[in-house]
């Protein structure tokens, strides 16, 4: 949408980021200290609607506190938080969630002992009515490829089962916004490979925009359009895949932690 074309109203977030309309989300200044630590550091980041970003960087960069500051879980010391045309810093994590932001956390959240249905049961009974569950939990099943697991408990399935079912149960919220912490860490290789199947499918079918935590760097460069690098909680560089897998800065900060 061109803002030049005078019937065309600026909408208030327009006004208020600076951003234009196909921006879902824009960090300005978003900082957390842990006591005297800052794992934060005032950062401006944004991402458009249906866009797939990767988010990188060393062990300890921020990345994990900046997600959870996104969903509401961590609050930050300060900056703005704006998302979908709304000031949300100050909102409460499960009202954004019911706004469109979804997340699969780094630590696993299954319900073990409840079946693969009873699990995507949760998140579906806050946006859809008893009557559909049944029919779109197999819908879920069939798109994550779990069919025939649905009377399983969780605690059966393998690790990259749980994997899929967790990322099911967060895109079942239908999100405009996903963010993904370190979804493939721990996987085998055909098991990332399958989640990097999954998560290409989704950005090409919906609309929704992803925000992926990941370390794997050949995962990332499978799946991303863009790639944010963050390092001692500052944006370090963004770019292609290509620019930053050949940026020799790039491969310092990761060399750096290895020694
Ligand atoms: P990443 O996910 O990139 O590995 P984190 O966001 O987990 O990094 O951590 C960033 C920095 O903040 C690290 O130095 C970490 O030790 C510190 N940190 C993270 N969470 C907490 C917390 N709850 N309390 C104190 N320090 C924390
Ligand atoms: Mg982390």
């Amino acid at each position: 949408m061109s803002t030049s074309d005078p019937t065309v109203k600026e909408s208030p977030a327009v006004a208020e980021t600076g951003v234009g309309t196909e921006t879902i989300l824009q960090t300005r200044a978003l900082r957390k200290d842990f006591g005297g630590l800052t794992a934060t550091n005032d950062v401006d980041f944004g991402i458009d609607e249906g866009e797939l970003r990767c988010l990188i960087g060393p062990n300890g960069a921020g990345k994990s506190t900046f997600v959870n500051q996104l969903i509401g879980r961590l609050e930050p010391t300060a900056g703005t938080i704006y998302y979908d045309g709304m000031d949300i810093t100050e909102m409460p994590s499960h009202e954004r969630v019911r706004k469109g932001i979804s997340i699969k956390f780094q630590v696993p959240s299954l319900y073990q002992n409840l079946s693969v249905r009873e699990n995507l049961r949760i998140p579906l009974q806050t946006v859809v009515d008893p009557s559909a569950f049944d029919q779109r939990v197999d819908e879920l099943l069939e798109r994550f490829h779990l069919e025939g697991t649905g009377d399983e408990t969780a605690s059966s399935l393998s690790h990259g089962q749980q994997q899929r079912l967790e990322i099911a149960m967060a895109m079942s919220l239908e999100p405009k916004l996903m963010l993904l912490d370190e979804p493939v860490a721990g996987l085998s290789v055909e098991e990332t490979a399958e989640i990097a199947e999954l998560l290409r499918t989704i950005r090409d079918e919906d609309d929704v925009a992803f925000i992926v935590i990941e370390h794997d760097i050949d995962f990332v460069e499978s799946i991303a359009d863009r790639v944010t690098v963050l390092h001692q909680g500052e944006i370090f560089t963004e770019g292609s895949i290509e620019d930053v897998r050949n940026d020799p800065a790039v491969k310092r900060i990761y060399l750096g932690e290895e020694q």
